[in-house]
């Protein structure tokens, strides 16, 4: 059994790569719900649909959100109409928020239709959300307290951020299957994901970071982080606002608890000394995935360290 930690961007690259190495009965994905949010009335849950896009294959890769050669009529009518747009919702897209909402006002819990949704799009991996209780990422910014989308999609990560805190955390549970998946898993991998807003929020759901350190299975990461600076998106940034170092090490140290091996990239291969020091093995490769075959081989390399 492989579980799978993950956010959207870099947790859907890797994973795309991991689906092509391993039978899908074999994968489960532990995916972060603290980026969601109610927009228009629909409950949108955007690392939850970016993961279940990628393993449907409809994933619109070049944007890295939403679903290939989707239309915008909604959206476009929806500005006519006075609403905020600064959010996209492709109209096939919008189907999925729709059922999602409805299904959730009939009483179903959030796993239970990420479940159906899943099958309805031909998807053979569990897809798990963290929790099926509310929890947030607030961003306190030096122009005040906004959710996770409003700084990172409307603001475009530009607000100096004070602090970051995931409303509700501490009294949500780990949504059905989760503690089991973990504990009965040979090898854990925690995607290239943003460690603050991604698996942060993951390991913050009491019960998992302790699964994970308890569990019998090979646990490696790979860096989001080369130099002193996200692939893409406010990963540095956000780091630095909580205290962390904002590099390869930096990432490291957060998970140093969970880890047997992190991956980083060439550029930083000095830094392998320093994290093997803190009892992580370390290797540098080339972590960047711009391409398929790249996402493959990244993935290879991954599940190779966790079967030494
Ligand atoms: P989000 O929910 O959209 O923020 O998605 P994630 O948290 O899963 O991914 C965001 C992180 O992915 C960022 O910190 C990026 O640096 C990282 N990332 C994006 N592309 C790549 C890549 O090609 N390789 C690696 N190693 N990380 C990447």
């Amino acid at each position: 059994m492989l579980v799978v930690l993950s956010g959207g961007t870099g947790g859907a690259k890797l994973i795309q790569g991991i689906s092509e190495e391993v039978d899908p009965s074999e994968l489960t994905i532990i995916c972060n719900t603290a980026d969601d949010f109610v927009l228009h009335g629909l409950h949108i849950s955007p690392d939850l649909d970016t993961i279940m896009y990628t393993l449907a294959g409809v994933a619109d890769g070049s944007k890295g959100w939403g679903i290939q050669d989707d239309t915008f009529t909604t959206l476009a009518q929806l500005k006519k109409l006075g609403a905020e747009t600064w959010f996209q919702l492709g109209d096939q897209d919008l189907a999925t928020h729709i059922m999602r909402t409805r299904l959730l006002r009939e009483g179903l819990p959030l796993s239970k239709i990420t479940a159906r949704l899943n099958t309805c799009l031909g998807v053979k991996a569990t897809i798990l959300p963290m929790t099926d209780d509310a929890v947030e990422t607030r961003v306190k910014t030096s122009q005040g307290e906004i959710s996770f989308q409003e700084y990172f999609v409307k603001q475009r990560w530009q607000p100096e951020v004070k602090e970051i805190f995931y409303a509700g955390v501490q009294s949500s549970n780990p949504s059905p299957g989760v503690i089991e998946a973990i504990e009965r898993a040979r090898r854990i991998i925690i995607c290239p994901s943003n460690p603050v807003t991604s698996i942060g929020p993951i390991l913050a759901v009491p019960g998992i970071r302790n699964a994970i350190k308890t569990a019998n299975a090979s646990v490696i990461g790979v860096s989001p982080i080369i130099g002193d600076s996200a692939i893409s998106g406010p990963a540095h940034k956000l780091m630095v606002a909580q205290g962390h170092e904002a590099s390869a090490l930096g990432v490291a140290q957060t998970y140093v608890d969970l880890l047997d091996s992190f991956l980083i990239d060439k550029a930083d291969e000095e830094l392998c000394g320093k994290i093997q020091r803190s009892g992580i093995k370390t290797s540098a490769t080339s972590i960047r995935m711009d391409s398929q075959a790249e996402k493959r081989r990244l993935a290879r390399e991954v599940l190779a360290l966790a079967d030494k």
